[in-house]
């Protein structure tokens, strides 16, 4: 599956694709990433990139044009999809993370300042927000979708059974508490069935102890 990330900040992405689970679906070629400074696309000697908003108001706004001419530069896949991060976009579920991971692309579109021209809807497939909040960039929330979507995509998860039974795996469901060593932290002891090696008892203890 193939990521492309239109950002003013490639850089931020930097650190956070080359450690753990993604750096390893990146190596084993699972996903690729492919990170687009916006900035290059823009067409004057000071490279501007956004402007003050007509009608007026505070902040700046990001221009669609740098943006637009950084998509066309992007290879398109068959099945392809492209969002702009935006606060007041459709809020992402795991639901959503399963079903984009059958897409063969996805292009995120990284906001700044006070958001994007809206004349950008032209090109996009829809908005995602990550959240009932408001965050200073797209880039968290482009990373947050990359890897809510990548531990979907078969072969990422070292185990697949980890998607199974994790949180909102099923609608509401939220997974049961989980213990490793020490056997007794501080006074704590481990929950007496989970060291029984009785997997229905444990499976029980499970069911009773998720949330849903
Ligand atoms: N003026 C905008 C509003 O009121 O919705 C907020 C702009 S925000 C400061 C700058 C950029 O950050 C947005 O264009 C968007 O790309 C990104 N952003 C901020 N919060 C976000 C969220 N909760 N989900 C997704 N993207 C977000």
């Amino acid at each position: 599956m193939r990521f492309d990330i239109l950002t003013l900040f490639p850089d931020m992405f930097t650190s956070y694709l080359n450690e753990g689970i993604l750096q390893r679906a990146i190596r084993q070629k699972k996903i690729s990433v492919h990170l687009h400074d916006i900035r290059k696309a823009a067409t004057d000697r000071h490279r501007t990139v956004d402007d003050r908003p007509y009608g007026g108001g505070p902040g700046m706004v990001m221009m669609v044009e740098p943006i637009v001419n950084t998509l066309a530069k992007v290879p398109k896949l068959k099945r392809r999809k492209v969002f702009l991060l935006s606060a007041s976009g459709k809020q992402l579920t795991q639901a959503d993370g399963r079903k984009l991971a059958a897409e063969s692309q996805i292009v995120l579109i990284c906001g700044r300042y006070e958001g994007v021209d809206a004349r950008i809807k032209q090109s996009i497939d829809g908005e995602l927000s990550v959240g009932p909040y408001v965050l200073t960039g797209g880039e968290l929330p482009a990373m947050t979708i990359l890897d809510v979507v990548s531990r979907n995509v078969p072969g990422v998860l070292g185990k697949a059974a980890s998607l199974v039974e994790e949180s909102y795996a099923k609608p509401g469901w939220k997974e049961y508490p989980q213990y490793t060593r020490p056997e007794v932290f501080r006074g704590v002891r481990v929950p007496k069935v989970l060291l029984s090696g009785d997997h229905a008892a444990i499976a029980a203890w499970r069911k009773k102890r998720a949330k849903s």
